[in-house]
């Protein structure tokens, strides 16, 4: 992981322990390790140190599996799909990862291709794949439109019993858009298995809560796309989660124009019409594709592919400044600078 990377999960992060940072009588247990490119924290209330530093170490241990087998083109089993997609061949895969890439393909479908989990030649191709490296100038047009004219999309994946093949040679499964999400969602339910009645799983910022810090919900910060610090504050609820995606994450400058990580599948460009997208919602790993989908509809578009995704509470900023959010959002979320009048807007100078 790239050191500036960790800089930022830990703005996100310290946003987050805002809450209990000052509480007496904490009894909190608080863990934190580097996984999936990003510094997660666990933090179990009320439940006995041995009990909260297993459950710590054992999802730890989890989210290093994961990564390695997910890891769109490392050696674990994806990076080995991958490749054989690529010479044109079938690859055998595990049932843990069919049921992911069905559970991608679903949302993905939802909506309408926005969240499409086989763009890794693409991401691969603007130079994002790379974890030690950011690209320093965007791709040739013509290879951008070779691969887009090649079709990408889960339909072009066939899934017979153990084997996966492709159509298509110019494809590459790359779950980066909501395997934080599942990751999270399985530290949930190894929590509970444990009997933890009250926790926050934290990924750089992206989050799902069990029960409550003691007698008040868990309380979360909401990042400023631009500056350090937040922009808003949230109370999650038992089950909730919060993910965020935006265009500061994974990006470089080229001639004074930002260039980021999420991409639009139409167009095989970063996607042009939002800078960050939050989505506050039961289950992790759909709200991560969501953030991302949303994010990549852009500001006046998400709504439709809000309903087509199921999801209720939204926030989206747009490259103005304006920020746009769900009714059901705008009664859960409070703006930490409230606007002075008309509509809610953020500032964003600085917009490198
Ligand atoms: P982060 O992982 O930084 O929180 P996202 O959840 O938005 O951000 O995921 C971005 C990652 O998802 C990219 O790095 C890439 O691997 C992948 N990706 C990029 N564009 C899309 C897309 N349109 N649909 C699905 N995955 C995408
Ligand atoms: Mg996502």
């Amino acid at each position: 992981m790239r050191p500036e990377r960790a800089a930022r999960a830990l703005v996100a992060g310290l946003a987050v322990g805002v809450a209990t940072a000052c509480a007496p009588d904490d009894e909190t247990s608080h863990s934190r390790f580097l996984a999936f490119g990003t510094l997660v924290e666990v933090d179990v209330y009320g439940t006995d140190e041995k009990t909260a530093a297993r459950a710590a170490a054992d999802i730890e241990a989890c989210f290093h599996v994961l990564h390695d087998a997910w890891h769109p083109w490392a050696e674990g089993e994806l990076g080995r799909i991958n490749r054989a997609i690529a010479a044109g061949e079938p690859a055998p895969i595990g049932e843990d990862l069919a049921g992911l890439l069905a559970e991608a393909s679903r949302l993905s479908r939802d909506s309408g291709g926005l969240f499409d989990p086989t763009l890794g030649r693409l991401v691969a191709l603007w130079g994002f794949a790379d974890d030690e490296q950011s690209p320093v100038a965007p791709p040739a047009g013509a290879r951008i439109r070779a691969l887009l004219d090649a079709g990408t999309g889960p339909d072009r994946l066939r899934v017979d019993g153990r084997t996966i093949s492709s159509t298509s040679r110019a494809i590459a499964v790359d779950l980066g858009g909501f395997a934080k999400g599942v990751a999270v969602d399985r530290a949930i339910e190894r929590l509970r298995r444990l009997g933890v009645t009250n926790a926050i799983v934290n990924a750089g910022g992206d989050l799902r809560v069990i029960g409550r810090h003691g007698d008040r919900p868990w309380r979360i910060g909401i990042r400023h796309p631009r500056r350090p610090g937040i922009m808003a504050e949230l109370e999650v609820d038992d089950g909730e989660s919060v993910f965020t995606s935006g265009d500061y994450e994974r990006h470089f400058v080229y001639r004074g124009r930002r260039y980021h990580h999420i991409l639009d599948p139409r167009t095989g460009e970063p996607a042009a019409n939002a800078v960050s997208v939050t989505v506050l919602g039961d289950d992790a790993a759909r709200a991560d594709a969501a953030a991302t989908a949303l994010f990549v509809a852009g500001a006046g578009a998400w709504r439709a592919v809000a309903g087509g995704l199921g999801v209720e509470h939204v926030m989206l900023v747009a490259p103005d400044g304006r920020i746009e959010m769900s009714t059901p959002m705008a009664g859960r979320l409070r703006l930490t600078r409230p606007p002075a009048g008309g509509e809610p807007r953020i500032e964003l100078e600085a917009a490198t």
